[in-house]
């Protein structure tokens, strides 16, 4: 992650910990909101947990309604996952560092601008809701 300066890579961080932040407060509302008990139970260790991967956790969870929101937690932690590992923002296809521009409009982007198209081209069934 040469390409990023240091304000950067500091603006796409908070970034990161506002989604998470953010996520982790509508998957607490949604597993609330549910009848189940097992699910209000989980709700409770989504709020207690602190910092560590509630994603993992939630991954075996049999819940349509919440999955999407799991599958961007888990993106995010990844995201997170790289950044502290000096790893962030490389191109997964190409290696080509991905641009900051793109990186602040999705900062869990895995793919270049170039890799993405030809990956939607590709795969133009995936990531389209199905709802
Ligand atoms: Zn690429």
């Amino acid at each position: 992650m040469k390409h990023l300066k240091h304000s950067q890579i500091a603006h796409l961080d908070r970034l990161l910990e506002d989604r998470n932040r953010e996520l982790r407060q509508e998957i607490h509302a949604l597993l609330l909101e549910s009848d189940e008990a097992h699910h209000r139970d989980l709700a409770g260790m989504v709020s207690d947990i602190g910092d560590e991967s509630i994603a993992n956790m939630l991954t075996d969870l049999d819940a349509a309604f919440i999955d999407r929101h799991v599958h961007e937690l888990h993106a995010v932690e990844d995201a997170r996952q790289r950044l502290a590992a000096g790893i962030y923002g490389v191109c997964a296809r190409c290696g080509q560092g991905i641009g900051y521009e793109r990186l602040a409009a999705y900062p869990t982007a895995i793919r270049c601008f170039a890799c993405e198209a030809q990956h939607e081209k590709t795969y133009a069934h995936e990531g389209t809701p199905t709802l």
